[in-house]
């Protein structure tokens, strides 16, 4: 096939070399990739894989795009991940431990992470520090956002890029898609949900399956936090029930919370 120019829809396809590389996550979103078997080659005949430790044992540092998943927790991934971004031409930060944390951020709520270490530990210490976004270390020049990412999504990213063409990623919140799948919502069911202020594009995931949305990708844009705290209090909920949603991915952190809205 090399020296064909391949095409899709009769459009010329550039095949970039494209590596995926894991930080501190539990890979699911890499997994994410190798889920949906029907298209999997497909797939891989957009992009040329010069790295991927779950797949493969080839490796090559001789690549474009990088995938990075998961976030920096020792000074080690930190040298790693600068020079992957010297490599790369395009750097982008795969799933929501590598855009703002993701689970792995709660451990930053302790202010003694010594202590952290030890519970979690015992007397078999890792180097383990104050956990931080791919963004933090270095620039990023696309986010996909979940937890796990969404294989169509990242599906629908590739093809963008191996065509040349813009793209958009929603902006608006979860409860659109909620809306056109037709879905009662959940608040009706006595369920809290963040879907009015998550960022949309996991097709409501969710709550079509009848469970509350707890905001992996992160908030939407312009998001109205007092009003979301007045409808989740109105129907309810405690603050720790809140606070336990909002900040288990991480993704609304830098999003002001005001005090007085959770009293
Ligand atoms: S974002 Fe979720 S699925 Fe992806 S690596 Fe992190 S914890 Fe795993
Ligand atoms: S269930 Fe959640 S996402 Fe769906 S409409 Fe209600 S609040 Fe919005
Ligand atoms: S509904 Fe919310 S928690 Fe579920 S996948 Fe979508 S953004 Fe993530």
């Amino acid at each position: 096939m090399d020296g064909e120019v391949r095409t899709y829809l009769g459009v010329p396809l550039y095949r970039p070399k494209v590596a995926f590389f894991e930080f501190t996550s539990c890979e699911g979103c890499q997994l994410q990739i190798l889920n949906n078997e029907v298209n999997l080659l497909d797939f891989f005949s957009l992009i040329e894989v010069v790295n991927f430790r779950e797949v493969m044992t080839e490796r090559s540092d001789d690549y474009e795009i990088a995938f990075v998943e998961g976030s920096i927790t020792t000074d080690n991934e930190i040298k790693r991940l600068k020079r992957i971004r010297r490599q790369a031409k395009m750097l982008i930060a795969f799933g929501s431990c590598a855009c703002f944390g993701g689970v792995n951020q709660l451990k930053n709520r302790f202010r003694d992470l010594d202590y952290v270490k030890r519970e979690v530990y015992g007397e078999h210490p890792v180097e383990s520090k104050k956990v931080r976004a791919i963004d933090e270390i270095v620039d990023v020049d696309l986010r996909i956002y979940g937890c796990p990412v969404r294989k169509e999504e990242v599906e629908k990213i590739v093809l963008h890029i191996a065509l040349g063409k813009s793209l958009t990623v929603p902006k608006y919140p979860v409860c659109v898609e909620c809306k056109a799948n037709e879905n009662i919502c959940l608040f009706d069911l006595g369920e809290p949900c963040l879907g009015p202020i998550t960022r949309a594009g996991c097709n409501a995931w969710c709550p079509t399956n009848r469970a509350g949305c707890w905001g992996c990708r992160g908030p939407a844009e312009d998001v109205n936090m007092e009003e979301m705290l007045r409808i989740m209090k109105g129907h309810g909920f405690s603050e720790e029930t809140i606070m336990d949603r909002l900040e288990c991915f991480g993704g609304f952190s830098p999003v002001k919370i005001p005090e007085e809205s959770i009293r």
